[in-house]
């Protein structure tokens, strides 16, 4: 027990823990903390000049506060951040916010109410860019505020914005790289097309899942009616009426055979009746009269059917109608076939002048009058409806039309070898991802930088009337260029950029720039050269904080020798949609620029989900704001649940996850609460740098065990696996508390120097490994011990490797896993680990000879013995599969005469009976005890508990019954456990009285009726 001298002297050399964490109020107290005492700061000037370790962040959307499913990225950021840090490596930790573009425009839109382009450009383009500023600035304050309290390390005020006039200038330079060499061309295509958001979308923006929805649309089979073919017509299957205006041919596959039903043309399907079967090419060239032929825009149309080997023919009749003004693949059909395009629909997707009755009609308006309209003149066979999978706007949610527009594209035929090339190069964490990321680069199509839209990046494309393209690559070029419009140009937006007139290079004429602005992927893409000063010959204070993002942030533009020092990035980290999105166009366009992939490894990661595996959404009522969640659970139960994730699948997130997580934290919280109760019971001070120097076995094995511990943990980090990080730190805290601490109780009720001073060093050691993962109640925890070093877990360093005596560590795993058994053995026998035991048998454990009194205490024994387990029965059945084969006819006969247990075990687990040698895998072997014996076993571990009582070993069972009752009585009645009691003790317990009343801390034990404590 305690040394009485201290008991009524206790000092408080460490401030007490409660019993449970309040993680919420803790963190925000380490926050101010880590405010007022500059820690971040600190960190930064102790590692400056130190290795770089360098990091470039994928910009955040400034559009709405953060989710729970932001928090996955930011706090993978951090951690590894951290991590570095703590390795002494000077970083950069700029963040970034994407700032305009769609993502932008949208929300806006729906802030301001505005549900059109037209009521956009009613409200004004400027006005309408002065409140996207707004927007932004509102929502990077209030993300700054949110990644801040998660617990994110970054260098808050110097973000970059995309929408600075610097950013926006070195895309430019991009784009009139692209220019010089050729790539950028304006292609006439048919393109997916948001007629909410009034642009095209391009194939990366489209590509993922997420992308669709499940709709219902119209199913129609419609006749058309050949010409010079007297009561025959082709039969025909879209789900798009909306196009049917704008047909111009129909098309066969022209080895498939088709069939004449009811006068009606359609594939033959083995079985049905025909009047007539012939080869789709018999088909072809075959004239009709289309479907609404009145229209004045099918005015001098031919209509015919066409071949086009790609026809689906296991859906519709195998007949396909062709609109090229309306699909993709039917716009590639008129350019193999000279067929004319019909453009149905303007960008708001109403038609056009042209087209009659329909003129001014929404695709979805108009399919009514369509169908009337077929059904009147005779032509609908046939009318349903589908549910199938159809695109929808990844931004506004809107189901996609397509349409035949002029866009920018940026050829990727030369910079696709490349980019492969430089993609082998890249060490991705999980490593699946890299091969997705070849998948993206080998099938991209030419990039489509171009959307009609109006707060984004003002394309410098000023197209002459001379047959020139005018790309403008600077500000100072557009200024030396520029005719007119300078004076009101407040940044390089529109429309402020719209009214600056230049000269063309070629024929000196005037020119105006095109009004459509750029993809935002090419914002967030020129990072890596816009943020680092890539080719500025002069750094420039604030030259980041310029245009929309003046009075914004601090961010300066360096000059060329800093973009050398920070460039590549030596890791990014990303979810994996990022793979056609920002790892996609930062790729693309640092390796025309410079040749080089802009990132040496990459971690990525998977959705975050509900608690039932649903995509989390507003509108579904189950997304969680991150704000929430923090006040809830806390910083560090969340960052431990992203963070023991695996990144390549899906996270369910949800509050019981982190119940869960709180509760496994608190084992570790109570390790050290145990140590600081007996350190300020003994009175024991910590010294900064003392080692632990213990001679004393179990201390000899802490250290060894932290020391793995501090090596595991480094291995994980050094390969981005954070569910590595946490598996070794709980598997460590599990060992700590229920071996270590527990055996050596006894020790700190003695206040045994050696006990504490090993318990202190190592809680310090591993306060140091988990602070990138919980760096809340890590520092909490390291303010609570450290009374003398370092005045942050952050500012401490990485531990010193120790040297790891990996003999004893694989003895005590050994007698743990005997203790295991033992325990499984009593279990199994009903008798409580509280009554002793005489004997233990172990049979087949490794070097634990010398452990036998640990076990012995463990599992409540008198003795353990070392040796062949003779208590067991060996229970031998066939292994019927295997052996019935084998055996045949006499697999009866081995079968009896295991079952009478005759045969003869050998060598190697095989066995001897009625004349065979049955191999371990043919029989399935069971040990069982013998009467008065619990056995336990596995992997050629046996134990075997001698179950029989004798009065003595009774005795001592109620009298630890006992010291259990009274020490539950001292809990109850609320006292401390220094607190000392008079006992009264009934019974026939006298022979124990004395050790009782040690266990109890009782000052005297007087006999009575029933048992009672007092406080003495
Ligand atoms: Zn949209
Ligand atoms: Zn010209």
């Amino acid at each position: 027990m305690f040394p009485l001298g201290t008991i009524g002297s206790m000092s408080q050399v460490f401030r007490p823990l409660p019993n449970v964490p309040d993680h919420p109020a803790l963190e925000r107290e380490v926050l101010e903390r880590w405010e007022n005492d500059r820690t971040f700061e600190r960190l930064r000037e102790q590692n400056a000049g130190g290795p770089r370790f360098r990091f470039m962040d994928g910009p955040i959307t400034a559009n709405a506060p953060a989710g729970v499913h932001h928090g996955i990225g930011r706090t993978l950021k951090d951690v590894f951040l951290r991590y570095h840090a703590l390795r002494g490596f000077d970083q950069r930790y700029q963040n970034g916010f994407d700032s305009q573009g769609l993502h932008v425009e949208v929300q806006v839109e729906k802030a301001l109410g505005l549900n059109s382009k037209r009521e956009i450009e009613e409200f004004g383009i400027a006005e309408f860019a002065r409140r996207c500023r707004e927007f932004v600035a509102e929502y990077a304050a209030i993300q700054t505020a949110q990644f801040n309290r998660l617990g994110q390390w970054m260098d808050w005020g110097n973000d970059y914005f995309t929408f600075s006039d610097a950013n926006i200038e070195y895309i430019w330079r991009f784009l009139k790289e692209c220019h010089s060499r050729g790539w950028l061309y304006k292609g006439h295509r048919s393109t997916q097309w948001c007629p909410r958001c009034g642009t095209s979308l391009s194939k990366h923006e489209q590509a993922g899942d997420e992308n669709y929805a499940e709709l219902e649309h119209l199913s129609l089979y419609v006749r058309f009616r050949l010409k010079d073919r007297e009561g025959e017509s082709l039969v025909v299957w879209t789900t798009t009426p909306w196009t049917l205006p704008a047909n111009v041919a129909a098309a066969v596959k022209p080895d498939a055979e088709y069939g004449l039903r009811e006068g009606g043309w359609r594939l033959a399907v083995d079985g049905g009746e025909y009047d007539n079967v012939v080869q789709g090419e018999d088909l072809v060239g075959l004239e009709y009269e289309g479907p609404f032929d009145d229209l004045p825009a099918q005015e001098g149309v031919t209509h015919r059917v066409i071949p086009w080997d790609e026809v689906a023919l296991n859906e519709g009749t195998g007949i396909v109608h062709i609109a090229p003004g309306a699909g993709a693949e039917d716009f590639e059909l008129s350019r193999v076939h000279g067929l004319p395009v019909l453009a149905p629909i303007d960008e708001s997707g109403r038609f056009l002048p042209g087209y009659g009755p329909f003129e001014g009609l929404s695709t979805d308006e108009v399919a009514t009058p369509v169908v009337d309209e077929l059904e009147l003149r005779g032509l609908l066979v046939e009318a349903g409806t589908i549910v199938h999978r159809y695109p929808v706007c990844w931004r506004c949610r809107t189901p996609l039309v397509f349409r035949v527009v002029d866009d920018w594209f940026i050829s990727a035929d030369e910079i696709r070898a490349p980019m492969l090339e430089q993609n082998a190069t890249v060490e991705w964490t999980p490593p699946q991802y890299g091969k997705r990321m070849d998948d993206w680069l080998r099938n991209m199509d030419d990039w489509n930088i171009s959307r009609r839209r109006y707060f984004g990046l003002a394309l410098p494309f000023y197209p002459c009337a001379c047959g020139h393209l005018n790309v403008i690559g600077s500000r100072a070029e557009l200024e030396e260029r520029a005719v007119r419009g300078l004076d009101g140009l407040e940044e390089l937006h529109r429309p402020w950029i719209d009214a600056v007139v230049i000269r063309c290079e070629e024929c000196d004429g005037e020119v105006e720039r095109i009004p459509e602005v750029g993809d935002a992927w090419l914002d967030a893409g020129i990072v890596h050269f816009s943020t680092l000063g890539w080719q500025n010959p002069e750094w420039i204070e604030d030259g980041n904080a310029t245009g929309a993002a003046r009075g914004l942030t601090g961010a300066d533009l360096p000059d060329h020798a800093y973009w050398e020092q920070w460039y590549p990035a030596d890791w990014v980290c990303e979810g994996r949609t990022q793979i056609r999105l920002w790892f996609y166009s930062q790729c693309f366009m640092a390796i025309t620029l410079d040749g080089r992939q802009p990132y040496r490894r990459v971690l990525t990661y998977e959705n975050v989900l509900d608690e039932h595996g649903r995509e989390m959404h507003k509108s579904w009522g189950n997304a969680i704001e991150l704000n929430e969640a923090l006040e809830r659970m806390g910083a560090d139960a969340m960052r431990w649940v992203y963070c023991e994730q695996n990144p390549s699948q899906d996270l369910r997130f949800g509050y019981t996850l982190a119940e869960d997580v709180k509760r496994r934290l608190l084992t570790f919280w109570n390790s050290v609460g145990f140590l600081v109760t007996y350190a300020n019971i003994a009175g024991w001070e910590p010294e900064w740098g003392a080692e632990a120097s213990s001679e004393h076995a179990l201390d000899r094995w802490l250290v060894a065990r932290t020391g793995r511990l501090v090596s595991e943990a480094e291995a994980a980090y050094e390969r981005y696996w954070s569910p590595a990080v946490t598996t070794a730190f709980e598997r460590y805290v599990e060992d700590l508390s229920n071996w270590y601490v527990r055996r050596s109780r006894r020790r700190f009720w003695d206040g045994e120097d050696a006990a504490l001073e090993t318990l202190w060093w190592s809680a310090v050691q591993a306060l140091r490994v988990v602070g990138p993962v919980m760096p809340f109640l890590a520092d909490h925890l390291w303010r609570t011990l450290v009374l003398d070093g370092p005045d942050s877990v952050h500012l401490a360093g990485w531990p010193e490797a120790v040297e790891v005596d990996e003999a004893l560590l694989g003895e005590v795993a050994e007698v743990r896993r005997v203790v295991e058994l033992g325990r499984q053995a009593r279990a199994q026998s009903g008798i409580k680990l509280r009554q002793p035991l005489r004997r233990l048998v172990v049979q087949g454990a490794d070097g634990v000879q010398d452990h036998a009194r640990e076990i012995a205490e463990e599992l409540s024994v008198k003795e353990v013995e070392f040796g062949p387990v003779e208590a067991t029965e060996l229970r031998v059945k066939p292994n019927l599969p295997v052996l019935g084969p084998k055996l045949g006819k006499e697999l009866g006969a081995v079968r009896t005469a295991l079952e009478a247990g005759e045969f003869e075990e050998l060598e190697g687990g095989r066995l001897r009976v009625n004349g065979h040698v049955l191999s371990p895998d043919e029989v399935l072997v069971e040990r069982r005890g013998k009467q008065g014996w619990a056995v336990a076993g596995e992997d050629g571990l046996t134990v075997a508990l001698d179950l029989a009582l004798d009065e003595q070993l009774e005795l001592e069972g109620r009298a630890r019954e006992v010291i259990h009752r009274v020490n539950t009585m001292r809990k109850e009645a609320g006292l401390e456990i220094t607190d000392r009691i008079v006992l009264t003790l009934p019974g026939d317990l006298a022979e124990h009285r004395e050790w009782i009343g040690r266990e109890t801390l009782a000052e005297r034990v007087e006999p009575g009726d029933e048992l009672r404590i007092e406080k003495a």
